[in-house]
């Protein structure tokens, strides 16, 4: 097996692929008699070694779709294993959708929430905000149910559990009425962006911006709901956001890795490249975009008001250490929420990562940038590289020590813990 950037690599002895509950239980049951560990993987888009095992490892690739849609709440119960590029369609059939996402489509819903992967905007939670309710199938095989209002603090730890507490099986989602979303996205001077930002990021829904390193440039994403007619795919937009962002990128990567001096003329020339686009389409066809290129990535979330600062300190690091890196660091906020382990935990959120080419070593660069993330009481995105060690989720999650708790209560002999978990969390 390997992840989606091919970072890591592992051979479970198994690979079981359940197509109901009753099956999940027997495979959980199973593996408590004959005492292996049990992991769960989404589409293995996570860059840390969250699914890792020997023994058994599950996937819902076979338990998909819509369980139920209750239109009067406008809620939707979900398989976990669905995968989000079909969840958005379907829902658009029945006027639904959910009411933000991340940048791309392929996670399935139960790896998407299991991280707490978000998308950008200030009035908008991370996507495990979205889940009203839940079941999983605990550590001894038992079917359990969660929402806000029954087993509030288990569903609490289950809205982000990095698979510790079982395999959730259903997920409820909050949805909103079907919309659109008319997306612009424009080069514009880093400093202006700067300058604008808490406006930026009050008046757009959807805003964004990446620097690129060695330039003055951001690349400027921004989405509002519109009631505007569904665009025609444009082949100006298709040839950018295919063309140059992926395969004219890859080459460029390439020319970068193997001539590692050309980083900062290729960081140039990509901020030069940068189209305007403008499109509008049905919300889940916006979020969603191409990533043909492989990356490892580091993202750290640190208190909005923090934002300026750590972008200041990331280009006064370039400045100095002149890192083969040409990758853009990427500027996002999530609204604050109350899941324990959720980086948004409690404040309002500035998301910052980095990125660099899948074949190239990121370590270097990706540790530098950590400790400034750190610096600024960041709590890493689970799902992407971080060195972040138990004393450290203790000191910077208030309610680390209740979700060890349900972890302890829902898998009592640590069925679901591989070695990056049990380092975690015991
Ligand atoms: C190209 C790319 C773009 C990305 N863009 C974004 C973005 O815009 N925003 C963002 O926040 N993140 C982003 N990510 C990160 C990604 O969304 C997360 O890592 C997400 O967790 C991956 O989902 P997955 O289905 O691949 O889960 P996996 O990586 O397979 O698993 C993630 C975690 O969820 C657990 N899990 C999976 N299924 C279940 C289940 N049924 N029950 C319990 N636990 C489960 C796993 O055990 C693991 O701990 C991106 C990643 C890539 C590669």
């Amino acid at each position: 097996m390997k992840n989606w950037s091919t970072y890591h690599h592992w051979t479970p002895a198994e690979i079981a692929y359940p197509r109901n509950e009753a099956e999940v239980q027997q495979l959980i049951r199973r593996a408590n008699k004959e005492k292996k560990k049990v992991r769960i993987i989404g589409s293995a888009h996570s860059f840390m070694p969250l699914w890792t095992t020997e023994q058994i490892l599950i996937n819902l690739d076979q338990y998909q779709g819509i369980v139920a849609i209750d239109q009067d709440l406008q809620q939707a119960t979900v398989r976990a294993g669905t995968k989000l590029y079909t969840l958005g369609e379907t829902l658009f059939t029945h006027g639904l959708a959910m009411e933000n996402l991340g940048d791309i489509d392929r996670q399935s819903l139960g790896g998407t929430i299991g991280t707490g992967t978000h998308g950008t905007g200030l009035q908008l939670g991370s996507i495990s905000t979205q889940v009203v309710k839940l079941r999983l199938v605990n550590g001894l095989g038992e079917l359990v149910e969660c929402s806000s209002t029954h087993n509030a603090s288990l569903f609490k730890a289950a809205q982000v559990s990095l698979g510790a507490l079982g395999i959730i099986t259903e997920i409820t989602l909050q949805c909103v009425p079907a919309y659109r979303l008319a997306l612009q996205n424009l080069k514009e001077p880093l400093d202006t962006v700067l300058q604008e930002l808490e406006d930026r990021y009050r008046q757009e829904r959807n805003f964004e911006f990446y620097w690129f390193p060695y330039t003055a440039s951001a690349w400027t994403k921004t989405s509002n709901i519109v009631t505007d007619q569904v665009d025609k795919v444009s082949w100006m937009n298709h040839f950018t956001e295919y063309v140059v962002e992926n395969y004219a990128f890859k080459v460029l990567c390439e020319a970068a890795y193997h001539f590692p001096m050309l980083n900062e003329r290729v960081a140039k020339i990509s901020a030069a490249a940068i189209a305007p686009v403008r499109k509008v389409f049905a919300s889940h066809k916006v979020y969603a975009t191409q990533r043909l290129v492989k990356f490892n990535e580091m993202e750290y979330s640190v208190p909005i008001a923090a934002q300026r600062e750590v972008l200041h300190d990331i280009r006064r690091l370039f400045e100095r250490k002149r890192f083969p890196i040409h990758f853009p660091i990427e500027n996002r906020v999530v609204r604050q929420d109350d899941i324990y382990l959720s980086p948004a935990q409690g404040r309002d959120s500035a998301y910052i990562a980095c990125h660099a080419y899948a074949k190239k070593d990121p370590l270097p660069y990706f540790s530098a940038l950590e400790e400034i993330f750190q610096a600024y009481e960041g709590r890493p995105h689970w799902g992407k590289m971080n060195t972040f060690s138990q004393e450290q989720a203790a000191a910077a999650y208030p309610y680390f020590e209740n979700f060890k708790r349900h972890q302890k209560e829902q898998d009592p002999e640590g069925l679901f813990l591989n070695d990056y978990l049990a380092k975690l969390l015991t």
